[in-house]
Protein backbone atom coordinates (compact mmCIF):
# COMPACT_ATOMS: atom_id res chain seq x y z
CA UNK A 1 0.00 0.00 0.00
CA UNK A 2 1.76 3.39 -0.92
CA UNK A 3 1.86 5.60 2.05
CA UNK A 4 0.29 8.85 0.61
CA UNK A 5 -3.26 6.55 0.72
CA UNK A 6 -3.24 7.83 4.58
CA UNK A 7 -2.82 11.42 2.72
CA UNK A 8 -5.77 10.67 0.28
CA UNK A 9 -7.75 9.03 2.73
CA UNK A 10 -7.77 12.62 4.80
CA UNK A 11 -8.38 14.73 1.53
CA UNK A 12 -11.18 12.10 0.28
CA UNK A 13 -13.12 12.35 3.47
CA UNK A 14 -13.06 16.22 3.15
CA UNK A 15 -14.75 16.26 -0.03
CA UNK A 16 -17.88 13.46 1.38
CA UNK A 17 -18.04 10.68 2.43
CA UNK A 18 -15.74 8.01 0.82
CA UNK A 19 -17.47 6.75 -2.25
CA UNK A 20 -16.31 3.28 -3.15
CA UNK A 21 -16.47 0.65 -0.56
CA UNK A 22 -13.59 -0.38 -1.79
CA UNK A 23 -11.60 2.58 -0.03
CA UNK A 24 -13.63 1.52 2.99
CA UNK A 25 -12.38 -2.55 2.55
CA UNK A 26 -8.82 -1.33 3.10
CA UNK A 27 -9.42 0.92 5.96
CA UNK A 28 -10.96 -2.24 7.68
CA UNK A 29 -8.03 -4.85 6.09
CA UNK A 30 -4.81 -5.31 8.01
CA UNK A 31 -3.19 -6.62 5.06
CA UNK A 32 -4.05 -3.00 3.21
CA UNK A 33 -3.33 -0.57 6.00
CA UNK A 34 -1.40 0.03 8.60
CA UNK A 35 -2.94 0.67 11.97
CA UNK A 36 -0.79 3.48 13.17
CA UNK A 37 -0.35 5.19 10.12
CA UNK A 38 -4.21 5.24 9.47
CA UNK A 39 -4.97 6.35 13.20
CA UNK A 40 -2.80 9.43 12.55
CA UNK A 41 -5.16 10.45 9.49
CA UNK A 42 -8.40 9.42 12.04
CA UNK A 43 -6.86 11.87 13.67
CA UNK A 44 -6.22 14.70 11.50
CA UNK A 45 -9.88 14.91 10.92
CA UNK A 46 -10.63 14.34 14.37
CA UNK A 47 -8.32 17.31 15.37
CA UNK A 48 -9.69 19.64 12.22
CA UNK A 49 -12.85 19.40 13.59
CA UNK A 50 -13.40 18.54 16.87
CA UNK A 51 -9.89 19.59 18.30
CA UNK A 52 -7.35 17.75 21.03
CA UNK A 53 -10.14 17.49 23.66
CA UNK A 54 -12.70 14.49 24.70
CA UNK A 55 -16.30 14.77 25.35
CA UNK A 56 -17.26 12.88 28.51
CA UNK A 57 -20.95 11.95 29.28
CA UNK A 58 -22.08 10.12 32.34
CA UNK A 59 -25.16 8.40 32.02
CA UNK A 60 -27.72 8.17 34.45
CA UNK A 61 -30.16 4.78 34.08
CA UNK A 62 -33.29 6.57 35.12
CA UNK A 63 -35.31 3.42 34.46
CA UNK A 64 -34.53 -0.05 34.22
CA UNK A 65 -35.62 -3.27 32.40
CA UNK A 66 -39.24 -4.14 32.78
CA UNK A 67 -39.42 -3.61 29.00
CA UNK A 68 -41.92 -4.65 27.03
CA UNK A 69 -39.66 -5.01 23.44
CA UNK A 70 -37.54 -8.11 22.73
CA UNK A 71 -34.08 -6.84 21.82
CA UNK A 72 -32.33 -9.59 21.92
CA UNK A 73 -28.55 -7.92 22.79
CA UNK A 74 -30.31 -5.76 26.04
CA UNK A 75 -30.46 -6.89 29.31
CA UNK A 76 -33.91 -5.24 30.04
CA UNK A 77 -35.97 -6.92 27.00
CA UNK A 78 -38.54 -8.87 27.92
CA UNK A 79 -36.11 -12.47 26.98
CA UNK A 80 -33.49 -11.57 29.28
CA UNK A 81 -32.49 -13.60 31.91
CA UNK A 82 -29.68 -11.43 33.53
CA UNK A 83 -29.59 -10.31 36.91
CA UNK A 84 -30.02 -6.94 36.32
CA UNK A 85 -31.50 -4.25 38.56
CA UNK A 86 -35.25 -3.23 37.94
CA UNK A 87 -36.84 -0.37 38.63
CA UNK A 88 -39.02 2.30 37.55
CA UNK A 89 -38.52 5.82 37.19
CA UNK A 90 -36.49 7.73 40.16
CA UNK A 91 -37.66 10.27 41.47
CA UNK A 92 -36.70 13.43 40.82
CA UNK A 93 -34.81 14.50 43.48
CA UNK A 94 -32.66 11.69 42.71
CA UNK A 95 -32.72 12.56 39.09
CA UNK A 96 -30.93 15.83 40.13
CA UNK A 97 -29.11 14.73 42.21
CA UNK A 98 -27.21 12.60 39.62
CA UNK A 99 -27.17 15.20 37.46
CA UNK A 100 -25.37 17.28 40.04
CA UNK A 101 -23.12 14.38 40.20
CA UNK A 102 -22.18 14.60 36.53
CA UNK A 103 -21.75 18.25 36.57
CA UNK A 104 -19.35 17.60 39.53
CA UNK A 105 -17.16 15.13 37.99
CA UNK A 106 -16.47 16.73 34.62
CA UNK A 107 -19.66 15.62 32.14
CA UNK A 108 -20.05 17.90 29.36
CA UNK A 109 -23.20 15.94 28.68
CA UNK A 110 -25.85 14.16 31.24
CA UNK A 111 -27.60 11.57 29.48
CA UNK A 112 -30.98 10.15 30.89
CA UNK A 113 -32.00 6.68 29.52
CA UNK A 114 -35.46 5.23 29.81
CA UNK A 115 -36.22 1.84 29.29
CA UNK A 116 -39.07 0.86 26.89
CA UNK A 117 -39.66 1.22 23.38
CA UNK A 118 -41.72 4.20 23.91
CA UNK A 119 -43.11 7.23 25.84
CA UNK A 120 -46.74 9.05 26.93
CA UNK A 121 -47.15 12.73 27.20
CA UNK A 122 -47.78 12.83 30.38
CA UNK A 123 -44.46 11.39 30.79
CA UNK A 124 -43.13 13.71 28.08
CA UNK A 125 -43.81 16.86 30.39
CA UNK A 126 -42.55 15.17 33.12
CA UNK A 127 -39.12 14.86 31.53
CA UNK A 128 -39.58 18.15 30.03
CA UNK A 129 -39.95 19.64 33.43
CA UNK A 130 -36.42 17.84 34.85
CA UNK A 131 -34.77 19.30 31.71
CA UNK A 132 -35.53 22.49 32.39
CA UNK A 133 -34.75 22.31 35.90
CA UNK A 134 -31.44 20.45 35.63
CA UNK A 135 -30.86 23.06 32.52
CA UNK A 136 -31.29 25.93 35.30
CA UNK A 137 -28.94 24.77 37.82
CA UNK A 138 -25.67 23.56 35.91
CA UNK A 139 -23.80 24.35 32.82
CA UNK A 140 -24.01 21.12 31.30
CA UNK A 141 -25.56 19.47 28.59
CA UNK A 142 -28.87 17.64 28.63
CA UNK A 143 -29.50 14.52 26.48
CA UNK A 144 -32.46 11.67 26.71
CA UNK A 145 -32.98 8.54 25.27
CA UNK A 146 -36.91 7.42 26.04
CA UNK A 147 -37.39 5.16 22.75
CA UNK A 148 -39.85 6.38 19.84
CA UNK A 149 -40.78 9.75 20.18
CA UNK A 150 -43.44 11.81 17.57
CA UNK A 151 -42.55 15.17 16.42
CA UNK A 152 -44.48 16.88 18.95
CA UNK A 153 -42.74 14.92 21.83
CA UNK A 154 -39.50 16.16 20.44
CA UNK A 155 -40.80 19.67 20.34
CA UNK A 156 -42.13 20.13 24.23
CA UNK A 157 -38.43 18.34 24.67
CA UNK A 158 -36.31 20.83 22.60
CA UNK A 159 -38.42 23.74 24.01
CA UNK A 160 -37.62 22.45 27.44
CA UNK A 161 -33.79 23.00 26.31
CA UNK A 162 -32.95 19.66 25.60
CA UNK A 163 -29.62 19.45 23.88
CA UNK A 164 -29.90 15.88 22.54
CA UNK A 165 -32.01 13.05 21.93
CA UNK A 166 -30.53 9.61 21.57
CA UNK A 167 -32.02 7.08 19.63
CA UNK A 168 -29.53 3.88 18.40
CA UNK A 169 -30.01 2.54 15.09
CA UNK A 170 -27.75 -0.07 16.63
CA UNK A 171 -26.87 -2.22 13.43
CA UNK A 172 -27.68 -2.25 9.89
CA UNK A 173 -31.53 -2.46 8.06
CA UNK A 174 -30.56 -6.30 6.96
CA UNK A 175 -29.95 -7.67 10.54
CA UNK A 176 -32.56 -5.23 12.46
CA UNK A 177 -35.08 -8.46 12.16
CA UNK A 178 -32.96 -11.07 13.59
CA UNK A 179 -32.09 -8.67 16.34
CA UNK A 180 -35.61 -7.35 17.44
CA UNK A 181 -39.12 -8.55 16.59
CA UNK A 182 -41.18 -6.16 18.38
CA UNK A 183 -40.69 -2.84 16.41
CA UNK A 184 -38.73 -2.20 12.74
CA UNK A 185 -35.58 -0.34 11.95
CA UNK A 186 -38.05 2.03 10.29
CA UNK A 187 -39.44 2.93 13.67
CA UNK A 188 -36.15 3.69 14.69
CA UNK A 189 -35.76 5.70 11.69
CA UNK A 190 -39.16 7.69 12.14
CA UNK A 191 -38.37 8.79 15.20
CA UNK A 192 -34.65 10.18 14.25
CA UNK A 193 -36.70 12.07 11.89
CA UNK A 194 -38.51 13.55 14.27
CA UNK A 195 -36.29 14.76 16.38
CA UNK A 196 -34.57 16.67 13.10
CA UNK A 197 -38.14 18.11 12.95
CA UNK A 198 -37.88 19.31 15.95
CA UNK A 199 -34.45 20.71 15.25
CA UNK A 200 -33.38 18.71 18.21
CA UNK A 201 -29.27 17.33 18.04
CA UNK A 202 -29.63 13.68 17.17
CA UNK A 203 -27.20 11.21 18.69
CA UNK A 204 -27.48 8.01 16.97
CA UNK A 205 -25.16 4.73 17.02
CA UNK A 206 -24.30 1.43 16.58
CA UNK A 207 -24.07 -1.90 18.92
CA UNK A 208 -20.85 -4.22 16.83
CA UNK A 209 -20.30 -7.24 17.31
CA UNK A 210 -23.74 -8.93 16.84
CA UNK A 211 -22.40 -10.77 13.68
CA UNK A 212 -22.37 -7.81 11.17
CA UNK A 213 -20.31 -8.03 8.04
CA UNK A 214 -17.98 -5.67 7.10
CA UNK A 215 -20.61 -4.74 4.27
CA UNK A 216 -23.00 -4.21 7.34
CA UNK A 217 -20.52 -2.01 9.37
CA UNK A 218 -19.78 0.22 6.35
CA UNK A 219 -23.99 0.52 6.16
CA UNK A 220 -24.32 1.77 9.48
CA UNK A 221 -21.36 4.41 9.04
CA UNK A 222 -23.06 6.07 5.68
CA UNK A 223 -26.21 6.08 6.87
CA UNK A 224 -25.57 7.82 10.28
CA UNK A 225 -23.50 9.80 7.77
CA UNK A 226 -26.86 10.60 5.13
CA UNK A 227 -29.23 11.23 8.69
CA UNK A 228 -26.71 13.92 9.53
CA UNK A 229 -26.42 12.70 12.97
CA UNK A 230 -24.34 14.97 15.65
CA UNK A 231 -23.23 12.14 17.49
CA UNK A 232 -22.25 8.95 16.61
CA UNK A 233 -21.36 6.26 19.98
CA UNK A 234 -19.66 2.90 18.78
CA UNK A 235 -21.35 0.42 21.34
CA UNK A 236 -19.81 -3.11 21.25
CA UNK A 237 -21.92 -5.85 22.03
CA UNK A 238 -21.53 -6.80 25.86
CA UNK A 239 -22.04 -10.43 26.58
CA UNK A 240 -24.22 -10.18 29.72
CA UNK A 241 -25.04 -13.88 31.00
CA UNK A 242 -28.50 -14.58 30.58
CA UNK A 243 -29.51 -12.39 27.27
CA UNK A 244 -31.22 -14.08 24.31
CA UNK A 245 -28.22 -12.91 22.11
CA UNK A 246 -24.81 -15.31 22.29
CA UNK A 247 -22.36 -14.80 20.64
CA UNK A 248 -18.66 -15.45 21.08
CA UNK A 249 -16.64 -12.06 21.33
CA UNK A 250 -14.53 -11.89 18.34
CA UNK A 251 -13.85 -8.82 18.10
CA UNK A 252 -10.12 -7.86 18.41
CA UNK A 253 -8.37 -4.51 19.86
CA UNK A 254 -7.25 -3.90 16.39
CA UNK A 255 -10.45 -4.21 14.67
CA UNK A 256 -12.09 -2.16 16.99
CA UNK A 257 -9.83 0.86 16.36
CA UNK A 258 -10.35 0.39 12.69
CA UNK A 259 -13.91 0.13 12.51
CA UNK A 260 -13.60 3.74 14.38
CA UNK A 261 -11.13 4.76 12.47
CA UNK A 262 -13.58 4.10 9.40
CA UNK A 263 -16.55 5.91 11.19
CA UNK A 264 -14.54 9.03 11.20
CA UNK A 265 -13.71 8.77 7.85
CA UNK A 266 -17.23 8.35 7.01
CA UNK A 267 -18.04 11.55 9.20
CA UNK A 268 -15.22 13.51 9.55
CA UNK A 269 -17.08 16.47 12.10
CA UNK A 270 -19.28 14.18 13.87
CA UNK A 271 -18.73 13.88 17.65
CA UNK A 272 -17.83 10.18 17.34
CA UNK A 273 -17.77 8.22 20.87
CA UNK A 274 -16.38 4.97 22.13
CA UNK A 275 -18.87 3.70 24.12
CA UNK A 276 -19.74 0.99 25.68
CA UNK A 277 -17.26 -2.30 25.53
CA UNK A 278 -14.92 0.10 25.59
CA UNK A 279 -12.30 -1.39 28.17
CA UNK A 280 -13.39 -4.91 27.19
CA UNK A 281 -12.54 -4.68 23.55
CA UNK A 282 -9.96 -2.28 23.27
CA UNK A 283 -8.04 -3.57 26.74
CA UNK A 284 -4.37 -1.89 26.63
CA UNK A 285 -5.12 -0.05 23.23
CA UNK A 286 -7.83 1.76 24.79
CA UNK A 287 -6.52 5.12 24.62
CA UNK A 288 -5.23 4.88 21.13
CA UNK A 289 -9.81 4.87 20.69
CA UNK A 290 -9.27 8.52 21.00
CA UNK A 291 -7.38 9.56 18.05
CA UNK A 292 -9.97 8.61 15.50
CA UNK A 293 -13.08 9.26 18.75
CA UNK A 294 -13.46 12.47 20.97
CA UNK A 295 -16.21 11.07 23.67
CA UNK A 296 -16.43 8.42 25.60
CA UNK A 297 -18.90 6.98 28.70
CA UNK A 298 -17.48 7.31 32.61
CA UNK A 299 -18.51 5.65 35.10
CA UNK A 300 -19.59 2.81 33.20
CA UNK A 301 -22.73 2.03 31.06
CA UNK A 302 -26.64 1.09 31.72
CA UNK A 303 -26.27 -2.04 33.40
CA UNK A 304 -22.06 -2.87 32.97
CA UNK A 305 -19.22 -1.11 34.88
CA UNK A 306 -16.34 0.47 33.60
CA UNK A 307 -13.07 1.67 34.91
CA UNK A 308 -12.77 3.90 37.57
CA UNK A 309 -12.70 7.74 36.91
CA UNK A 310 -9.59 8.36 38.27
CA UNK A 311 -8.38 6.07 35.66
CA UNK A 312 -10.07 7.22 32.90
CA UNK A 313 -9.19 10.62 33.65
CA UNK A 314 -5.68 9.82 33.96
CA UNK A 315 -5.53 8.00 30.58
CA UNK A 316 -6.57 10.84 28.82
CA UNK A 317 -4.20 13.16 30.90
CA UNK A 318 -1.47 10.77 29.90
CA UNK A 319 -1.98 10.64 26.31
CA UNK A 320 -2.29 14.79 26.80
CA UNK A 321 -5.89 15.12 25.64
CA UNK A 322 -7.76 17.68 27.16
CA UNK A 323 -11.44 17.60 28.49
CA UNK A 324 -14.42 19.79 26.86
CA UNK A 325 -15.93 20.71 30.55
CA UNK A 326 -15.93 24.21 32.95
CA UNK A 327 -13.82 21.49 35.17
CA UNK A 328 -10.64 21.58 35.25
CA UNK A 329 -8.53 18.38 34.44
CA UNK A 330 -5.67 18.79 36.42
CA UNK A 331 -7.68 19.30 39.55
CA UNK A 332 -10.64 16.28 38.77
CA UNK A 333 -7.64 13.90 38.57
CA UNK A 334 -6.30 15.76 42.13
CA UNK A 335 -9.68 15.06 43.54
CA UNK A 336 -10.09 11.71 42.51
CA UNK A 337 -6.42 10.55 43.73
CA UNK A 338 -7.29 11.99 46.80
CA UNK A 339 -10.41 10.05 47.39
CA UNK A 340 -8.25 6.98 46.55
CA UNK A 341 -5.91 7.81 49.35
CA UNK A 342 -9.41 7.60 51.58
CA UNK A 343 -11.62 4.84 49.88
CA UNK A 344 -8.78 2.91 48.52
CA UNK A 345 -10.75 -0.31 48.70
CA UNK A 346 -13.93 0.68 47.27
CA UNK A 347 -11.85 2.60 44.18
CA UNK A 348 -10.48 -0.80 44.27
CA UNK A 349 -13.28 -2.87 43.83
CA UNK A 350 -14.92 -0.11 41.45
CA UNK A 351 -11.54 -0.48 39.37
CA UNK A 352 -12.75 -3.09 37.26
CA UNK A 353 -13.73 -2.78 33.53
CA UNK A 354 -12.16 -4.93 31.44
CA UNK A 355 -13.95 -8.01 32.87
CA UNK A 356 -17.75 -7.62 32.21
CA UNK A 357 -19.00 -7.34 35.48
CA UNK A 358 -23.21 -5.89 35.86
CA UNK A 359 -23.56 -2.62 38.17
CA UNK A 360 -25.46 -3.40 41.67
CA UNK A 361 -27.94 -1.27 43.01
CA UNK A 362 -25.27 1.45 44.55
CA UNK A 363 -23.49 1.98 41.30
CA UNK A 364 -26.92 2.61 39.67
CA UNK A 365 -28.44 4.83 42.59
CA UNK A 366 -26.11 7.41 44.37
CA UNK A 367 -28.91 8.87 46.13
CA UNK A 368 -30.35 5.58 47.82
CA UNK A 369 -26.80 4.29 48.18
CA UNK A 370 -25.76 7.12 50.17
CA UNK A 371 -29.41 6.68 52.11
S1 LIG B 1 -33.07 -1.59 23.73
FE1 LIG B 1 -34.71 -0.32 24.63
S2 LIG B 1 -36.57 -1.06 23.62
FE2 LIG B 1 -35.03 -2.65 23.28
S3 LIG B 1 -35.30 -4.08 25.00
FE3 LIG B 1 -33.73 -2.62 25.63
S4 LIG B 1 -34.86 -1.04 26.77
FE4 LIG B 1 -36.36 -2.19 25.56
Amino acid sequence: MPTDIYQNLIELSLKGPLKDNHTCYQILDPEKTELLPLLQSAYTLRKRFCGNSVKIHILNNVQNGLCKEDCQYCAQSRDSKASIETYPMKSDEEIMEEARNAYEKGAFRYCMVFSGKGISDRRINHIASIVREIKKRHNIEVCVSAGTVTIRQAQILKDAGLNRLNHNLNTSENIYKRICSTHTYEDRLKTLQSAKQAQLQICSGVILGMGETRDDIIEMARTLHNLRVESIPVNFFMPIEGLPLTLPTQLTPEQCLRILCLFRFLNPRTEIRVAAGRELYLRDMEVMAFYPANSLFMEGYLNTRGKSRRKTLQMLKDANFTIESDKDLDALLQRENAMEDTLKSQEQDKDIGYVLTLKKGKDLRILKSHQ
